[in-house]
């Protein structure tokens, strides 16, 4: 066995996936996954781990319009049902929806290529 050969990187899949939502590369945790607001890293700039081979698609907006639908939709009902709250209940929640999202997006496209490299799914 030779001592040049470096073992390939556990792919722990929870891991990866909380690595890549804190915006770290799901290989080493060091290095961005992210540049910007949402756009991939072609490679870790830590590890050199090629991350653009694991293209997300819209699977992270679609997490984020799915969490944000089973968070929000059933309080913005019960809020419209209380007469006593006046029409500022609904904009901060619509508000708090918008601003949740946006603050997701970001950290769940990172889990979104954690989970795809935890897997070993490249897009090529
Ligand atoms: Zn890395």
């Amino acid at each position: 066995m030779s001592h040049d050969e470096t073992p390939a990187p556990t792919r722990a899949l929870g891991r990866a996936i909380m690595r890549g939502f804190i915006g770290r590369c799901p290989a080493c945790g060091q290095g961005p996954v992210i540049r910007g607001y949402i756009s991939p890293v072609a490679a870790c700039s830590a590890c050199g781990e090629a991350l653009a081979r694991y293209q997300t698609a819209d699977f992270a907006p679609y997490i984020v319009t799915f969490f944000i639908g089973l968070v929000f939709t059933p309080l913005t009902f019960v809020l419209s049902l209380d007469e006593a709250l006046g029409d500022w209940a609904l904009y901060l929640t619509v508000g708090a929806a918008l601003l949740t999202a946006i603050l997701l997006l970001p950290r769940t496209k990172g889990a979104a290529i954690g989970l795809l490299w935890a897997l070993d799914i490249p897009n090529t």
